[in-house]
């Protein structure tokens, strides 16, 4: 017991070491990454994530593709792909009616991306890419920072970061880190996972995937 007690907290040290340092340069502070911002698991199959736009959604093509390729070029790499086939793809971008109040949601063990059109017609051109960019941001496995438990990180995370919801449409050298850090501590969705849940009639999101 008390082995494995030394074991847990060696690893949790040896997170917490491996975690990027940034200092933010309003508060000169330097905050590290922790798993307070992670989810467990990310929408990455093979190192990418295809990605589906139905037909309802297609009013977002230009907001969809500057988001896409913004965050492709921050992480260094072509993680999102486009492909015209639903089967063949990870995540589906799709309109949906959520909750009032909303302009997106991501879901992702059957990797959906639901837009509530309501919400999205009274935001701007560069409002409506802020939140594609917020969403993509879940694929990789990054939480919602405006949710971060200790309040002054959490402060300014919600004024300056895309995963607090500061509505930027640029990726910051922060986000682009985090989501980067993300990908390698959360774990790509298995084959037979991600297949379980798509093909659950049952799961919220399965009924605006058309
Ligand atoms: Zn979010």
């Amino acid at each position: 017991m008390k082995r494995i007690a030394l074991l847990l907290s060696a690893l949790v040290v040896g997170i917490v070491i491996m975690g990027i340092s940034l200092v933010d340069s309003a508060q000169g502070r330097t905050i590290y990454f922790d798993h307070n911002m992670i989810a467990s698991k990310n929408l990455t199959d093979h190192g990418v994530i295809k990605y589906h736009v139905t037909g309802n959604a297609h009013k977002y093509n230009n907001e969809i593709n500057v988001a896409t390729k913004k965050w492709n070029y921050a992480l260094g790499k072509k993680v999102f792909v486009q492909t015209n086939s639903l089967t063949d793809s990870r995540l589906v971008i799709t309109k949906a009616a959520i909750t009032p109040g909303l302009a997106g949601v991501a879901e992702i063990n059957s990797g959906v991306i639901a837009l509530n059109s309501e919400t999205m017609n009274r935001y701007s051109e560069s409002k409506r890419e802020a939140v594609l960019i917020h969403e993509l941001g879940h694929t990789l496995g990054t939480k919602d920072l405006y949710l971060y438990p200790e309040a002054s990180l959490r402060s300014l995370f919600t004024r300056a970061t895309i995963m607090g919801g500061d509505y930027s449409t640029h990726i910051g050298k922060f986000d682009a880190d985090l989501a980067k850090w993300s990908l390698k501590h959360t774990t790509p969705v298995s084959d037979s996972e991600f297949n379980g849940y798509r093909h659950d009639p049952h799961l919220y999101f399965q009924k605006y995937v058309v």
